[in-house]
């Protein structure tokens, strides 16, 4: 299998390469040239979290032998990383309604589910590639994918780490899970902007010939831990399939049945690994694509057209607070058959902010995919309902998820059979959680990590050891700078 860009100037290149790099010199997205198909996805009805990885990175990662997959895998989703067997596993709220959770890994969000095993690609990539540079992660982060990202490089040989986040935009949980972070070879650093700020800024570093020169001659090359890297997506493609799995493992669907999959979105990462596992054959029905207030993909869904030109909102799912949805380019790739209209569309994005796609393009998105929004009040809500009536907490991401459903099922009276993927603890975002379960007089005047422990007592849950005493860690990254200056910022930390 080999990768292309997305804006058609560059590649083909092996898997390797194309993790390696991370984004495409080009300013595009590798995707993989050719379809990919599970042939009898039942097969591995009663297999493993770990064998069904195996069977569905396989086909994308040709130049790895069989062993080196398995090692990889081995290596990312045990029970020393994960806090549950399955890895994955599903959680049955109501008769054809169920959670994905996918927190489970060492920092409390879906991030890990790809973040712990692309540093092992990465690695095999180096080494198949016979690169002698020392490589640099550079990720952006909402909140979730910089701490998954510190955990999974964190000391790895022959890398580097730099994160850089919105200095505003992230929970206290999430600040402090950052700002704690030991290791050798991270970096992290807070952003005077949004998401989008430090997304973009990241993105000119990738492309700045002056930067990449300077940091050649140091021996220094970059990469990406964001889902603008392949590496990144491709892991989530498997949980889809094992979703799947487990439901028919569990006798919950017949055979060939399709599912719907309602998916919290924000860089369009996670919904996409969804559309690839139903081009690969997996029946999927609909991909319910749920925002928060920062409405830009349902109303690209909707409409066709993407503008990115509205007021940026903080919300209490602030992990999908992004304006500028990334791996839309990779999707709008595949659903024109590779076309040179997206590198268009996507100047277009980066010169006006706003692009409208051709009416076959935009009947094939909204054939597959739905899309609605919720706002925090409903989301706090649906916390506590959801609460009320099962006994489960969700947190304020899984919840938007929960009021989207609601919403797709009233529009459209679709009674198939759906998974929500729940995407973070509940306690990775307790403040609003805690709002939305205890009485206002327990919540006031307390912090994020009182309030932990008050929500383990009610829900009878344990605080995952990832979150355990962060306030109590001391703070080692204090560094803050503008967006201009991120530039800067890299050259001061790798010329030390
Ligand atoms: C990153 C994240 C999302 C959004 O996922 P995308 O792949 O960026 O669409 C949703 N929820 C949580 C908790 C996240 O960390």
């Amino acid at each position: 299998m080999l990768y292309r860009s997305t804006r058609g100037r560059f590649g083909p290149v092996t898997a390797s390469q194309a993790i390696k790099l991370g984004i495409a010199p080009d300013g595009g997205l590798f995707v993989p040239t050719d379809p990919v198909t599970i042939e009898n996805p039942d097969r591995l009805i009663n297999s493993t979290y770990q064998e069904r990885a195996e069977a569905i990175l396989q086909p994308f990662l040709t130049d790895f032998t069989g062993a080196e997959v398995r090692e990889c895998v081995q290596s990312a989703y045990n029970t020393v990383r994960f806090d549950t067997p399955a890895i994955a596993p599903l959680y049955k709220l109501a008769p054809g309604l169920h959670l994905l959770e996918l927190w489970h890994g060492p920092t409390c969000a879906f991030k890990d589910m790809a973040l712990q095993i692309l540093p092992y690609f990465l690695k095999k990539a180096t080494e198949k590639t016979g690169e002698d540079a020392e490589i640099v992660i550079l990720v952006a982060t909402s909140g979730d994918t910089g701490k998954a990202a510190l955990e999974g490089f964190r000391d790895v040989p022959g890398t580097r780490i730099v994160v850089f986040y919105p200095e505003q935009g992230v929970s206290e949980v999430q600040k402090r899970q950052m700002v704690t972070q030991e290791g050798g070879n991270v970096s992290v650093v807070a952003v005077r902007g949004n998401f989008d700020d430090a997304q973009s800024g990241v993105k000119a570093i990738f492309t700045d010939e002056t930067v990449k020169a300077d940091l050649a001659i140091r021996g220094y090359k970059f990469s990406s831990a964001n889902s603008i890297n392949w590496g990144r997506l491709v892991p989530q493609i498997v949980y889809y399939f094992s979703a799947y799995l487990d439901l028919r493992r569990d006798g919950e669907i017949s055979p060939r049945e399709a599912v719907n999959f309602v998916v919290p979105t924000g860089n369009f990462g996670n919904i996409l690994a969804g559309f690839y596992a139903r081009r690969m054959g997996l029946p999927i029905h609909r991909l319910i694509c749920a925002a928060n207030r920062n409405n830009v993909l349902t109303d690209f869904i909707r409409t066709g057209v993407y503008d990115r030109n509205r007021a940026f909102v903080r919300t209490i799912s602030p992990s999908m607070d992004i304006l500028i949805s990334s791996n839309l380019e990779r999707l709008l790739f595949e659903l024109t058959g590779h076309d040179d209209r997206v590198s268009r569309w996507m100047e277009q994005l980066r010169s006006s902010g706003c692009y409208a796609v051709d009416a076959d393009t935009a009947r094939a998105v909204a054939e597959l995919f739905w899309s609605d929004f919720a706002d925090d009040a409903e989301t706090i809500n649906t916390i506590r309902n959801t609460y009320r009536e099962y006994g489960y907490p969700m947190d304020t991401h899984t919840a938007v998820g929960r009021v989207v459903y609601g919403k797709y099922r009233a529009a459209t009276g679709d009674a198939t059979k759906t998974v929500i993927v729940s995407t973070a603890s509940p306690f990775k975002f307790n403040e609003s959680v805690s709002i939305a379960l205890l009485d206002p007089e327990t919540v006031s005047g307390r912090t994020e990590f009182e309030l932990l422990e008050i929500l383990s007592g009610l829900t009878g849950w344990v605080v995952p050891p990832g979150l355990r005493n962060l306030d109590k860690k001391p703070v080692l990254h204090d560094t803050v700078v503008n967006r201009e200056e991120m530039k800067d910022a890299i050259l001061r930390i790798l010329r030390k």
